[in-house]
């Protein structure tokens, strides 16, 4: 099933975000020109920054909430975009405005009455999860556990956020399949030895590929697929439901590795029983 989501608003974005710093974002592209690192969009006219950049990631957003949501019902789910790692409650970065896995765990837990609670966040984009790490420990969230495994050379470098990570995968430039996918297996074995999740939170970012010009791994396509194979397996394995976003992805090929990665999965995992908790 295909759905379309609206976009949060700000009443929804309170929620982990503060007010200065949504009205930060809001009422001028200055913010928005440091988070894209563009400068250029600090000139053009606020209403067209609003509507051009600021309200999409609004978008994005809804799409994590929404396929959350839906993963309680069906399984898993996969929002389309979103997995906006890199952004807190009180700061945005690297192309990210707003943390929409913390928004969506707080809204997901609120509307279970607790019934969901415990959330592992696996951190698969190349670049460090920073911001719902941060956002962990701004909110001390002992519920949620985060696996992240990306390239220690790269931005972010974020030794502050590295304190809520309970499983540090840090792998280096041009990593490539075999020792990507020994890494994950080891990995996703210590996380579900080491905590048992209501639900599973995938970053899925394809800048691990091959040829992307901001990852600088080695990972191919299949390597790829099978890595979300992987990641839906052991939530499978568990028995708790999984939502997938896409997080970051630049090389020109990334949208047909996605699209093949989305049809292995469907093919693969077809309809799982819906959680008995919703
Ligand atoms: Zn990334």
């Amino acid at each position: 099933m295909l759905v379309e989501p609206q976009e949060a608003t700000q009443e929804m974005l309170k929620d982990v975000h503060t007010e200065e710093y949504l009205l930060s974002v809001n009422e001028s592209g200055t913010r928005l020109a440091e988070i894209t690192e563009i400068s250029a969009i600090a000139l053009l006219p606020n209403s067209i920054v609003q509507h051009r950049l600021n309200r999409p990631m609004r978008v994005h957003v809804a799409g994590t909430i929404l396929a959350v949501g839906m993963a309680l019902q069906w399984g898993w789910s996969i929002n389309l975009g979103g997995g906006m790692h890199h952004a807190s409650y009180d700061r945005g970065g690297g192309w990210c405005v707003y943390d929409d896995w913390t928004l969506a765990l707080r809204k997901l837990r609120r509307e279970t009455g607790g019934a969901i609670r415990k959330a592992m966040l696996i951190d698969l984009d190349v670049h460090q999860g920073n911001g719902h790490a941060r956002d962990k420990l701004h909110f001390k969230d002992e519920d949620l556990y985060i696996l992240d495994l990306y390239n220690a050379d790269l931005w972010p470098w974020d030794t502050a956020a590295k304190a809520a990570t309970n499983c540090d995968l840090p792998m280096r430039t041009g990593t490539g399949d075999e020792e990507y996918l020994a890494m994950l297996d080891k990995g996703l074995h210590t996380a579900f030895s080491e905590f048992t999740p209501d639900i599973v939170l995938y970053n899925a970012g394809t800048d691990i590929l091959i040829g992307d010009p901001l990852g600088r791994c080695r990972v191919s396509p299949d390597a790829v697929a099978k890595r979300d194979e992987m990641v839906f397996q052991a939530a499978h394995d568990a028995g708790v439901p999984i939502c997938m976003a896409l997080s970051g992805g630049y090389a020109k090929d990334s949208a047909g590795v996605i699209s093949k990665c989305i049809e292995h999965v469907v093919q693969k995992f077809g309809l799982i029983q819906p959680s008995s908790k919703v």
